[in-house]
């Protein structure tokens, strides 16, 4: 890390902030103010400050938006030779990277995580722009044989104009395996990113347009979800909706894009199983839980949220976690800490319920369980690390999205029983499998109800594999060639030539 890098966080260590933060929409290539002047605060979950203002847009900001994405659509953008399209966004992930510590600082500010998971969520939507920039010129169909008499073929159009809808918990990697498919099938875009952190959007799309993009390509409206989201699905001039969030607010989006039989991808909550096999390598499965429910601290939709273990080694991993999780140390995202907030008070009280609800029933508290705060400064929404052993498959710390640091640990007699326990919520996003007999792996890779198994290393792939859930968990794929067919309209041709 140079200078420049260790300055920046200096600076935003020593002042809670840092200089030059947006404070505006991002409407046609250009920084536009609210139609009604309102403004909303950031705050800082590490610490409990405000540290910038942003715009609060509403549907007079969304019209003005989509407008915009409508005229860029019939343009310049329309008419630009696919590989060059590419180059642009091949640019903007070199720019990121140049950048990552910009935008990484203002990601901890907005969202708490620790600065080196957001350096690292950066590094990833570099990734992702450089990834679909190689896919701008591969957007090719098929050509049907129907013998001498006729010419058949399939192409992709794109499908126009894509609302973003964005969580808070992973801002610019969400908004940017978004965006960078859509961008790549030819398609203009207007995201909403979450109100608690909004800033990552923002900083992006000012990069984008540095970086080539057409004016009105991509477009950046803050505000909450009830004046800003809601008039965003809800607009006719909207082609394709990504919504990343919560179950009921997925709902909502749903209903709203059924007056319009607008296309939909919804990526919602989960409660995702890590089942550990009686023969597994405790040493990764260690490392693998750890990760997968206090990254974030476990604000993930794909957390390993449920440890499903087999009874033999049960003890010895309890053990061992408990060990580790007494270790980890709390604070703010900007210094070196294990664990950093959750983002709001009302989030936190949500986990506490979780937790005070769980004692009262007489569940086992493993560790943690209990509200803190940073050691540094006494400040901040901080959730100990915790664990609440050998619960049952009804309890709620089993069923329900807790979406903080609760790790869920239920006992598995034997395999079969491992996958009868993992099946056995709402939710099928991803699930991990810890074993050392690879064939038994695979066998439950198929038998697990989800959109993605990870084999001996939770979270194992990129933007190369495609991402999405089953059931609750919603429906369509992100990342990977997959997601591009959400971007793009299939239209086959055919003519008689004989
Ligand atoms: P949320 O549903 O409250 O908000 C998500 C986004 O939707 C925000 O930008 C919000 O402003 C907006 N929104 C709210 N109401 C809206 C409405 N009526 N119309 C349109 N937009 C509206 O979710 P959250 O609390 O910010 O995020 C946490 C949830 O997201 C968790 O359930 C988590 O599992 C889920 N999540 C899923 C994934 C995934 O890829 N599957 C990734 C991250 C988070």
């Amino acid at each position: 890390m140079g200078h420049a890098a260790h300055d920046l966080r200096d600076e935003a260590l020593a002042t809670g902030t840092l200089a030059g933060l947006p404070d505006a929409h991002f409407i046609g290539g250009a920084w536009v103010r609210p139609a009604r002047g309102r403004t909303m605060d950031s705050v800082d979950p590490g610490n409990g400050k405000v540290f910038a203002r942003f715009a609060a847009g509403d549907a007079a900001d969304i019209d003005n938006a989509v407008t915009s994405a409508r005229k860029a659509f019939k343009g310049e953008w329309r008419r630009m030779v696919p590989a060059a399209r590419g180059r642009i966004l091949a640019q903007a992930a070199a720019m990121l990277r140049a950048n990552v510590e910009r935008f990484a600082i203002a990601e901890t500010l907005d969202s708490g995580k620790r600065l080196i998971e957001a350096r690292g969520d950066v590094a990833g939507a570099a990734r992702a722009f450089e990834y679909y920039a190689g896919a701008c010129d591969k957007m090719q169909g098929d050509n049907i044989p129907l013998g001498p008499d006729y010419l058949a073929y399939t192409m992709l159009e794109p499908v126009g104009i894509a609302a973003q809808i964005v969580p808070w918990n992973y801002p610019i990697s969400t908004l940017a395996r978004g965006v960078a498919p859509a961008l790549a099938a030819g398609n203009c875009v207007v995201a909403k990113p979450a109100e608690q952190t909004p800033m990552t959007a923002l900083m992006l799309a000012e990069l984008l347009h540095a970086a080539g993009l057409p004016a009105g390509v991509f477009n950046v409206v803050t505000g909450t979800g009830k004046d800003a989201g809601a008039p965003l699905v809800a607009h006719p001039g909207i082609d394709h909706i990504t919504f990343t969030g919560s179950v009921a607010t997925g709902q909502s989006v749903m209903r709203a894009a059924a007056a319009n039989v607008t296309r939909l991808v919804l990526e919602l909550g989960g409660k995702s199983p890590l089942i550990v096999l009686d023969d597994a390598d405790l040493d990764a499965a260690v490392e693998g839980v750890l990760g997968g429910i206090y990254e974030n601290a476990g604000q993930i939709c794909s957390a390993a949220s449920r440890l499903i273990v087999g009874r033999r080694v049960h003890a010895a991993l309890l053990e061992r976690l408990v060990a580790r999780v007494a270790k980890m140390k709390l604070g703010h995202g900007l210094r070196d800490a294990d664990m950093g907030p959750l983002i709001s008070p009302e989030q936190r009280a949500r986990v506490a319920g979780f937790v005070d609800r769980a004692k009262t029933r007489g569940v086992l508290v493993a560790c943690g369980g209990h509200e803190s705060a940073d050691p540094k400064t006494g400040q901040g929404w901080f959730y100990e690390p915790t664990i609440l052993d050998a619960l049952k498959p009804n309890d709620e710390a089993v069923t329900e999205e807790i979406f903080g640091p609760v790790l869920a640990v239920q006992i598995a007699d034997d395999a079969d029983h491992a996958v009868a326990l993992a099946n056995g919520t709402r939710y099928a996003l991803v699930a991990g499998v810890y074993t050392r007999d690879f064939a038994r792996a695979h066998r439950l890779a198929a038998a697990i109800d989800a959109g993605q198994v990870y084999i001996n290393e939770y979270f194992a792939g990129g933007i190369e594999t495609p991402f999405g859930g089953n059931r609750h968990s919603g429906f369509g794929r992100e990342k990977g060639l997959e997601a591009l067919r959400s971007y793009a309209k299939l239209k086959s041709v055919a003519a008689r030539i004989g």
